[in-house]
């Protein structure tokens, strides 16, 4: 039987991090659903198409089917809608851990048959996160050494449609 693990998060953009983590899994599992959070209130800098797009073009190479999806529930629903056994998360640092201790026994509870996996992320990537990526970009940093390249073009081409035109000169 297939091995379909689940990995919700954000992905606003996909940075090197997120990117660590899928690759790692692969090596556990046949098929990785990326499943995108949908908080209604929050804006994200980019749309779900925009999001999967991005991921789509960073995970074509990996030895594992890579599926896209979106939620707006529960991770445990979601994981059971797609068929997925594992869950999987990333772990940067203790605090990490802690929350990821109690969301992990707490989804035990409610879907005995997902079990959590908890994997390390590799040191290179530990300080990456989406948030910090998208604030350097908005202050006009380069993001190149956080994120896959088409993150990269995608932050470029969103700040780009951005700016302010120019007016017109006579
Ligand atoms: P969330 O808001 O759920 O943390 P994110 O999109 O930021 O959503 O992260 C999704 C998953 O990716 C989480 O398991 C998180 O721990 C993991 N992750 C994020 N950044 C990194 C990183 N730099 N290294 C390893 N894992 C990461």
């Amino acid at each position: 039987m297939a091995r379909i693990a689940i990995y919700p998060g954000s992905f606003d953009p996909l940075t090197l991090g997120h990117l660590d983590i899928l690759r790692q899994a692969t090596a556990l599992v046949d098929e990785i659903v990326v499943a995108i959070g949908i908080h209604p209130g929050k804006v994200p800098m980019f749309s779900f198409d925009e999001r999967q797009a991005v991921i789509a073009a960073c995970t074509a190479e990996l030895n594992a089917q890579v599926r896209v999806i979106a939620f707006d529930g529960l991770v445990v629903e979601a994981a059971r809608t797609a068929g997925a056994t594992i869950l999987i998360r990333g772990l940067r640092d203790g605090t990490d851990l802690d929350y990821e201790m109690q969301m992990a026994g707490m989804n035990g509870v409610m879907a005995p048959d997902v079990a959590t996996v908890f994997l390390p992320a590799s040191p290179a990537v530990r300080p990456i996160t989406a948030t910090l990526v998208r604030q350097i970009a908005a202050m006009g940093g380069d993001v190149s050494p956080f994120v896959p390249r088409p993150a990269a073009d995608a932050i470029r081409a969103k700040l780009a449609a951005r700016q302010p035109q120019r007016p017109q000169e006579d």
